[in-house]
């Protein structure tokens, strides 16, 4: 077998898409809805917006990709509810 095919192919790495990227369906959040009192803390709280109620008042993650980690919502949850997705 000759490699005379594979000369001049270029080399094409995928790349790396970051672990902050929430693009896709990539959440940046799970949230225990089974949890949630429908509080609006974290609603109220989060400087990207990024939850929209349900129409219980739960929180929908409608702009995911503006998340920054910031903390915030998971910190102030009184109910536990909000883990980050990024290990
Ligand atoms: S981590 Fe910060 S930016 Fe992301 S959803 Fe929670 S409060 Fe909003
Ligand atoms: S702060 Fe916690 S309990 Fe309150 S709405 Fe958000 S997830 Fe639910």
């Amino acid at each position: 077998m000759s490699d005379s095919n594979q000369a001049g192919q270029e080399k094409t790495t995928p790349k790396k898409k970051s672990k902050y990227d929430f693009t896709d369906d990539n959440l940046p959040l799970e949230i225990n809805l089974s949890w949630c009192k429908a509080c609006n803390i974290c609603i109220a709280m989060c400087p990207q917006q990024i939850f929209e109620p349900d129409r219980d008042g739960r929180p929908v993650q409608t702009r995911p990709a503006d998340c920054t980690q910031c903390t915030i919502c998971w910190v102030h949850c009184p109910d536990f509810c909000i883990i980050s997705t990024v290990k």
